[in-house]
Order: C-alpha cells, then sequence, then structure tokens
C-alpha cells in the first residue's frame, strides 16, 4: 500500500464494509481497521427498506439478495389478546427506489457478502484483529495508531515472543469512525451523542425451524406487558424473537440457552422443531452525535446515530451514510471539490436521522410498556381515538445545505428508479444506465437546454444525461417516470449519487445552480 491511503475506516461492520467497497469502487486506497478478529457473529438487523436495497444494488450485489433475503406484506402490532393496535401493510409493493418496500434478511449473511466483494476487489487493506487508540491530524492528513488485540480480549496489546507486538502508524487524507455506538473516533473528534430518551434491554434470539413449512414471512409485535416481545422474519428460513427484559432480570441470567428455550417454549419452539442459532442480549438506546465532522475525521453508522430496532431503520440509516459520504469524499479526493462539501454530509444526515430515531422511539413508547394498567390505557386509545393516526414510516426530505437548490421544494427529496428499456435492454434503471450524477429530461434531451459549460461542468462530475420517454432513446417501461414527472411538475431532475434530487425543473436551470455551489474547485 502507498504511505498515504485515501481514507482510512475504522470499523468493518456493515457500514465500514459498505464505505469500503463504494470508494475501491471509485479507485480510491482505503484502509480499515477493525477491532475484531472475524466478522461480527450475533443477530442484529433483520430488515431493510427499498432506499437501502438501493444502495447495495450501487454496490453490486443485488443479485446476491435471493440468497438471504425474503419480502413481507405486512407489519402488525398486537395487544395482550391479540387486536391489532396498529399495522403497517403493501410493505411487499414496490418503492420508490425499485425494491419492495421492505425485506427482511439475516445481517451476518449481508456482512459475508460485502466482505466478499471488498476482497474481491483487491483494493483495500483490511487489518482484523488491531484496535485504534490514538488519532492526530495536521493540514494535509490524519494519523491511526493502532495496536494489535491480543487473543485474550480487546483493547489489550498482543504480546509476542520478544515483547508488546509493535504498534502501526496509518496516515491518511480522510479517516471515517464506522466505529459502532462507542466510537472512538467521536470521542476523539469532541462530538458526543446526544441522548434521545430511550433504553431498554432485550434478548435477542435467532432459530431456524427444522421443518420448513413452519417458517413464515409474520412480523408482530406483541404489545403484552407481562412481557413485550417481538416475533418476525429474518429472511428465508430464519426466524428472529426478541424478549424484554422484565424488572430483576439480569443480563447474564437470561442470556443462557436453558433461558431462551423456556421463553421459546411459550411460542410452540422447541429444540425438536428448531435449532438455536444466536442469542445475546443488547441494550436498546438511542442517540445522534453532536458532530459529524471534525477536521479530516468524519462518521458514519451507529458511531452517527444509535437507533432502537422497532422501525428497523439502524443499518438503513449507516448504509444512507455510506452513499451521502461516498460520492462527497470521491469529488474531494479528485480534486473536483473543495472539503467544504463535507460539510454538508452531516448538515443533511443528521436530521434526517433524527427522523427515524424519533420515529423508532415512540414505537419503542408503544411496545415496551410493563405496567398493566398503562398498557390498557394505550389499548383504550389506539383501538379508539386513535384508532386513525399515520401509520405508515416517515418520509422526510434532506435538511437544505450547499449541494440541494435552494427554494426547490423538491431539492433532498428521494428520487424514482423504475423499470427502463434502451437499446434491447429492460432492468431497474441505475442498472441499465448507471450511478453518479444523472440530469434526466421527460420527453426531451436534456443535453440540448444545456450550454458548453453547462455540459463541460457535468461531464467533468462524470454525469449521465438521459431523455426519457416520447422521442427518448430511453423508454419507460411501465409509465413510472411519467406520473412522477407528472407529481414533480418538473420536465427535467438532476439526480445526486445517493439518489436524493438535487432539483426538479428545467435542465439548465438547475445544472447552472449546481455548478454555481461554492463547494466546487475551478476547473
Ligand atoms: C437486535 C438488533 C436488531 C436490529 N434490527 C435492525 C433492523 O431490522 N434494521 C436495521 O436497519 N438496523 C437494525 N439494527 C441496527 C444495525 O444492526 C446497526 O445499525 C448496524 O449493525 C451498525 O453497523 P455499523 O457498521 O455502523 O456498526 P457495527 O456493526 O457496530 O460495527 C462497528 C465495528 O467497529 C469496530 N470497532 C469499534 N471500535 C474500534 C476501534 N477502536 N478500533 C478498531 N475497530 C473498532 C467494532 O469491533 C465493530 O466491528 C438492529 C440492531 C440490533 C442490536
Amino acid at each position: 500500500m502507498p504511505d498515504i491511503a485515501d481514507v482510512a475506516i475504522v470499523g468493518y461492520g456493515p457500514v465500514g464494509q459498505a464505505l469500503t467497497l463504494a470508494l475501491t469502487r471509485q479507485g480510491h486506497r482505503v484502509v480499515v481497521v477493525e477491532r475484531g478478529a472475524a466478522l461480527h457473529p450475533l443477530p442484529r438487523a433483520v430488515g431493510f427498506d427499498h432506499e437501502t436495497a438501493r444502495i447495495l444494488q450501487s454496490l453490486g450485489i443485488a443479485d446476491t439478495f435471493p440468497g438471504y433475503t425474503a419480502a413481507c406484506s405486512r407489519y402488525e402490532w398486537r395487544n395482550a389478546t391479540g387486536q391489532v393496535l396498529k399495522a403497517f401493510s403493501g410493505l411487499d409493493q414496490m418503492g420508490l427506489s425499485g425494491w419492495p418496500d421492505k425485506l427482511t434478511f439475516c445481517q451476518p449473511e449481508l456482512e459475508r457478502v460485502l466482505d466478499a466483494e471488498v476482497r474481491a476487489g483487491g483494493h483495500a487493506e483490511v487489518l482484523q484483529g488491531w484496535e485504534v487508540v490514538a488519532v492526530e491530524q495536521s493540514a494535509d492528513q490524519a494519523v491511526l495508531r493502532a495496536r494489535p488485540v491480543a487473543a485474550t480480549g480487546a483493547g489489550t496489546a498482543a504480546r509476542t515472543e520478544m515483547g508488546v507486538a509493535p504498534e502501526r502508524e496509518i496516515a491518511a487524507r480522510f479517516v471515517v469512525g464506522c466505529d459502532g455506538a462507542n466510537s472512538f473516533i467521536r470521542r476523539a473528534m469532541d462530538s458526543r451523542y446526544e441522548q434521545l430518551g430511550f433504553a431498554a434491554d432485550w434478548l435477542v434470539v435467532d432459530i431456524r425451524p427444522k421443518d420448513p413449512k413452519r417458517w413464515n414471512a409474520d412480523l408482530l409485535q406483541i404489545c403484552d406487558p407481562a412481557r413485550p416481545t417481538t416475533l418476525v422474519c429474518s429472511g428465508p428460513a430464519r426466524r428472529r424473537l426478541e424478549f424484554m427484559l422484565l424488572p430483576g432480570e439480569t443480563k447474564e441470567s437470561m442470556n443462557t440457552p436453558e433461558t431462551v428455550w423456556e421463553l421459546l417454549r411459550h411460542w410452540d419452539w422447541t429444540p425438536e422443531d428448531a435449532l438455536l442459532e444466536r442469542h445475546a442480549v443488547y441494550t436498546f438506546g438511542a442517540g445522534i452525535a453532536t458532530a459529524w465532522r471534525a477536521g479530516r475525521l468524519l462518521l458514519a453508522g451507529d458511531a452517527a446515530h444509535l437507533t432502537p430496532p422497532f422501525a428497523g431503520q439502524g443499518l438503513c440509516a449507516g448504509l444512507r451514510d455510506v452513499a451521502a459520504l461516498a460520492w462527497r469524499l470521491h469529488h474531494v479526493l479528485t480534486g473536483d471539490a473543495h472539503e467544504s462539501l463535507l460539510d454538508s454530509y452531516g448538515t443533511e444526515r443528521a436530521p434526517h436521522a433524527r427522523v427515524f430515531t424519533e420515529f423508532s422511539v415512540m414505537l419503542g413508547g408503544v411496545i415496551c410498556v410493563l405496567d398493566p394498567q398503562a398498557a390498557a390505557g394505550r389499548d383504550a386509545f389506539m383501538l379508539g381515538p386513535g384508532k386513525d393516526a399515520e401509520d405508515r414510516y416517515p418520509d422526510p426530505h434532506l435538511s437544505p445545505s450547499s449541494v440541494l437548490h435552494a427554494g426547490d421544494p423538491h431539492g433532498g427529496e428521494l428520487s424514482l428508479q423504475a423499470q427502463v428499456r434502451l437499446g434491447g435492454r429492460t432492468g431497474r434503471f441505475d442498472d441499465v444506465i448507471g450511478g453518479g450524477f444523472v440530469l434526466i429530461g421527460l420527453d426531451q434531451d436534456p443535453a440540448a437546454d444545456l450550454d458548453a459549460a453547462a455540459r463541460g461542468f457535468l461531464a467533468r462530475l462524470g454525469a449521465h444525461v438521459v431523455g426519457i420517454g416520447t422521442g427518448c432513446d430511453v423508454e419507460d417501461v411501465d409509465g413510472d417516470y411519467r406520473r412522477w414527472f407528472g407529481r414533480l411538475g418538473a420536465r427535467a431532475v438532476l439526480v445526486r449519487p445517493d439518489f436524493y434530487l438535487f432539483g426538479a425543473g428545467e435542465a439548465g436551470d438547475l445544472t447552472r445552480a449546481l455548478a454555481a455551489s461554492a463547494v466546487w474547485r475551478a476547473a
């Protein structure tokens, strides 16, 4: 590896893996430092949404989905007597991003796929079993100090026959802390978690039914004050059960196979008909980092935001961070943009992540009720006056920034991906046309609306410029683009590499407005 990497990533969980892949695919030199000697084996995320699926598609792994994902149609919240308090339906319908609204999956399987892709690419150095213990930054680089972790436990320098194993210094132009909820990099940045008011201990269990017929795709929250319980699908052939710990129960006493089987028996699972794959106790929490960038140091994933799992959004937010950060780092590293482009990352992402965390905290407040009287009051409200309450997931826009079209109501809105046909090839837009910046015109070639400077600017960004619909090479297979443009009331859209709209309007205006942002260096 060269002496200075483009990016050093601390933490090789799914967010670190995805960011490594996104950056190396664009030709950047990445070094990753991960404390664990192997990939994390324990149960965690079970669901991701359509936007996350599109991000994973952009990393080139969508063809692996059938092996470890499953679609589910409905997410129900029931009380102790089985009445439905709340339901999210239509989850298997095609979402805006060209994938089902929700796919269930098995996180260790996804991590294996991401890791295999990173290794197949061969452009990243992945140091597993090394812990970052210090970081310093200067005007043009950041330097990590890492120590090998002894087999006896994290945080201890390995001893060799010669004494303590040598430390390593890793210099990089930027460091991204993807180092989870207890992030070392966050602390080094003097950023802290703003607590968003949630804490509860849950026992999380993954099983594999021995008889495939006993597997189902149900997603249920049982809001029973005697034992709040989650029963969900975690991809093909797997079921996830989660049990809230009650007062007096300890993590140690609950996290045993005996206790797990006792709890599973209540739901008709016994060692005769299921394999116990994994179990762990987690303290679910909620928080958001007060700063996402300090000079050459940045945060992504759980290091930047922690979300209770009730909305299935923690990893989704982390992968949105990856999509948002990868294109910014790319343009800064290539010299197209000033480092100030990186400031817009937290400006946009922090409020967006907060919406989902607060939504998840709200859902957690519904299920984590242990007092029978309070639960009865909740049920009466949700079945009575509250029964028409919003039953959709939030759909926030990004907050205004230097790389969103000022004053444009569609700037920061998620863009559509649907089926298109070009030259005999039919498929999802990103597969057929490509990713990155995309200027799309409806029933027109948007290039016709651009002067030489605007064309040159888009060419410099590597943007695709495409017309779709009547008289254009790209066919709108199901009419989805026509309906979408109709809703936007626009003839052209400028889509950013993270799939959010820079804006909607006229091609020339949009391109000139993006080019005028102070984040770009002169050509
Ligand atoms: C029970 C449960 C259910 C969940 N369900 C969902 C769901 O359905 N949908 C969803 O989207 N999300 C869900 N989540 C959240 C999701 O699992 C997390 O958001 C995701 O795993 C975070 O990934 P990450 O890469 O940011 O962090 P992590 O996976 O925590 O990785 C951080 C890595 O950094 C390493 N590290 C830390 N410090 C150092 C250091 N100093 N030096 C080197 N390495 C270091 C750690 O060893 C670790 O491997 C769930 C979480 C839990 C616990």
